[in-house]
């Protein structure tokens, strides 16, 4: 059992916790942001990331500060606290980025982790090898290797209460990122953060991304925090949280800004091509974009950067609330609206249901049935899951509209697309409190259809009649042949829904 992280609320694999970090003093709420501070450059002073936009931890690098004399001499005598003005927690990583771009770096994971303690580290980052999408097998797994040696070092260093990263590679391998997470997860280490993913970020490939989180997460524990390493586009952050990560880092509001870069929940904007600004944060309330436009040089950046930090921490308080109110994948739903690579994501991510249907609990909010997505949510799956526990009688009626008068059936259960069958009883029973469209679309018959068969598989005896209201063909086509079928459309039936 790791003792630093506690899960307080969840929905699919989305988790609300807390990370406890000694050396800090501090136990930072989970999802949460840190916000990358370039030592050599702060855009924003760290303690008014702090006060004005609440960060409780944030990331530098400690490979750029052991690298410069003036930053190294200060951070020994100082700490990386007081040099950077923050009471909050503080990670650093080891220069594996510098490692990744340049090739080599001259440290090691022994030598930079004790330098990490030494400056005052809350939360330390040994020497691993990121391996890019797509690298070949044989190169991502000797990759691997080299990381496996560097969490073999680092266990060897005195770390004292710092807690210390284990980072999980494996390119775009399900079966090697699985395999790195079960190993990072095996170590005593704090900290999971999944790795190289920023290239597929970059490449709007957000299906691959989700792919290689829900393998590492498969490998990883339960209780194993998990860092998205790299990932600070608020567009993405209830789909990475979705699939269960607690971290997230952003370079992405200071680097954007210093392009003139502007950031939406929908994607991001070029502050030359805004007429108007669709956010009410300080800036945004105090500026219009021509006002924006006019600062000088470093001014804008500055005001650029707060806006997108403002709607980066923005975002990820909605994303908590949405797991606080159970309704996360109304969220993820939304956000994958705004661009197609999003809904890949998205649609990867319901590939995953069923491991998102293990970690999920049971009673959340009222699901919302806006799209064909909507019909391949875990909910959906776990309801026909437990269909065959229900008791069936001889003869039943499914009906989507109610019953005939005088009837000779045993019994009469609704039937709801996308979930199928169930009991009346049931229908106070989340999620059969779903809010679902009238005009049902044909995605959400078939996953009805997959319902009935279900039933009907685990109670072969029973004489079954389906009361529909005109599914398509390719949905009737999924139901079995001994099921009667009764098509209430073809009626003109249209009574009270039961
Ligand atoms: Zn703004």
């Amino acid at each position: 059992m790791r003792d630093n992280f506690e899960v307080r609320d969840q929905d699919a694999a989305g988790r609300l916790g807390e990370l406890t970090v000694p050396r800090a003093g501090v136990t930072v709420e989970t999802p949460a942001l840190l916000p990358v501070v370039n030592p050599n450059l702060l855009t924003v002073e760290p303690a008014r990331l702090e006060s004005e936009f609440g960060a409780e931890i944030l990331i530098t690098n400690s490979y750029i500060v052991r690298n410069d004399d003036d930053l190294r001499e200060r951070a020994e005598r100082e700490g990386l606290h007081e040099m950077l003005g923050f009471e909050g927690a503080i990670m650093t990583d080891s220069g594996s980025f510098q490692l990744a771009e340049y090739g080599e770096i001259d440290t090691t994971t022994r030598e930079i982790l004790a330098f990490q303690r030494e400056i005052g580290s809350d939360v330390g980052t040994p020497v691993d090898v990121p391996t890019p999408p797509d690298a070949s097998r044989e190169r991502a797994e000797a990759d691997l290797e080299t990381t496996a040696e560097a969490l073999a070092d680092a266990a060897t260093v005195d770390v004292g209460d710092m807690l210390v990263n284990a980072p999980v590679q494996g390119a775009t391998y399900p079966d090697l990122r699985e395999r790195a997470g079960r190993e990072a997860a095996a170590t005593d280490f704090d900290v999971f953060p999944v790795g190289a993913v920023v290239p597929m970020l970059n490449a709007y490939r957000y299906d691959d991304m989700v792919d290689a989180v829900a393998a590492a997460k498969r490998g990883l524990d339960a209780d194993c925090p998990v860092h998205l390493f790299g990932a600070g586009h608020p567009m993405m952050f209830a789909l990475a949280v979705a699939l269960g990560c607690d971290l997230f880092d952003s370079a992405a509001y200071a680097l954007y800004a210093r392009d003139g870069r502007y950031l939406t929940v929908s994607g991001t904007e070029h502050l030359d091509d805004l007429e108007y600004l669709p956010c009410s944060c300080p800036i945004c309330h105090e500026y219009d974009p021509a006002g924006l436009r006019a600062a000088d040089g470093d001014e804008r950046e500055r005001l650029l950067a707060e806006h997108n930090l403002h709607v980066t921490f923005e975002e990820m308080r909605r994303v908590k609330g949405a797991i606080r109110d159970g309704d996360l994948l109304e969220l993820v739903e939304q956000r994958a609206r705004s661009h197609p690579a999003m809904l890949d994501g998205y649609r990867a991510l319901l590939d995953h249901a069923p491991q998102l249907e293990r970690e999920d609990h049971a009673s959340k909010g009222t699901f919302f049935a806006v799209s064909h997505e909507s019909a391949r949510r875990p909910e959906v799956r776990r309801h026909q899951d437990r269909l065959d526990r229900l008791a069936v009688p001889d003869r039943l009626l499914l009906s989507e509209y109610g019953a005939p008068s005088g009837h000779g059936y045993d019994e009469v259960w609704r039937v709801v697309p996308p979930f199928g069958p169930f009991p009346r009883a049931l229908s106070e029973t989340y999620p059969l409190t779903a809010e679902t469209p009238d005009r049902t679309d044909a995605a959400a018959e078939r996953a009805a259809a997959e319902g009935v068969a279900a039933l009907v598989a685990a109670n072969p005896d029973a004489d079954v009649t389906l009361a529909h209201d005109g599914w398509h063909g390719d949905a009737l086509a999924l139901v079995p042949t001994s099921v009667t079928l009764e098509d209430l459309s073809a009626l003109g039936e249209r009574n009270e829904s039961p």
